[in-house]
């Protein structure tokens, strides 16, 4: 796949599939993806291919007529899901879901449940709080109060891996690295939320 002429070449279905898989997951573009990319932008022909793609396949997932999985090919690793956790806030009510193709130890690692007991017991003001606590450790949270959110990992417990939380909101995403606190001892993710809809995901980086 190194011909210099390859960007003269139409987009292959196969290469048309894995772009929607990538935008509609909101996953970075692997290198043979931004060529793809870039062939896209000076083609009109593959470019229109490409929105009725996306507007298709958005559909019928959105119905729960197709798997978006079914788009890319199982073998190649550059599909592979690092999302471990999903946070939505719709209206400001936060809602946090392991990803259910984690396999079983990892799921437990990265289960969060809602504990409004745990705020109060902090002398916090619990209907101005939501948030969620690490089932294997509990100073591994996800809080939100007022407009920060905030994220804990208990370094004890997730020193093994690199993560990044990747913000949502309006259409747009930023990349926040996880960035050691000292003073609590554990990787901290800290935003300021403008909305109150928004979805924030922790992925593993992928190196
Ligand atoms: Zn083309």
């Amino acid at each position: 796949m190194s011909g210099g002429d390859r960007d003269m070449e139409h987009l292959t279905q196969e290469q048309i599939n894995k772009l929607t898989y990538f935008y509609l997951n909101r996953k970075i573009l692997s290198d043979d993806l931004l060529e793809a990319k870039k062939h896209m932008v000076q083609c009109s022909s593959c470019y229109e291919e490409f929105c009725v793609s996306i507007v298709e396949a958005h559909e019928l997932a959105k119905k729960g007529l197709i798997d978006l999985k079914i788009l890319v090919n199982d073998n190649d690793d550059t599909v592979r899901d690092n999302t471990l956790v999903r946070m939505n806030s719709v209206a400001g009510k936060l809602q946090v879901a392991v990803n259910r193709m984690l396999d079983h130890t990892k799921a437990n690692l990265w289960s969060f449940v809602p504990e409004p007991q745990f705020a109060a017991a902090r002398g916090q003001n619990s209907n101005d709080m939501q948030i969620f606590v690490n089932q294997i450790s509990e100073y591994s949270f996800i809080s939100l109060q007022g407009d920060n959110l905030i994220v804990r990992l208990d370094v004890e417990y997730f020193k093994n891996g690199k993560y990044e939380a990747v913000y949502y909101e309006n259409g747009k995403e930023k990349i926040y690295p996880f960035l050691y606190n000292e003073v609590e001892e554990c990787l901290e993710v800290v935003i300021k939320v403008k909305d109150s809809d928004y979805e924030l995901i922790i992925r593993e980086c992928v190196l």
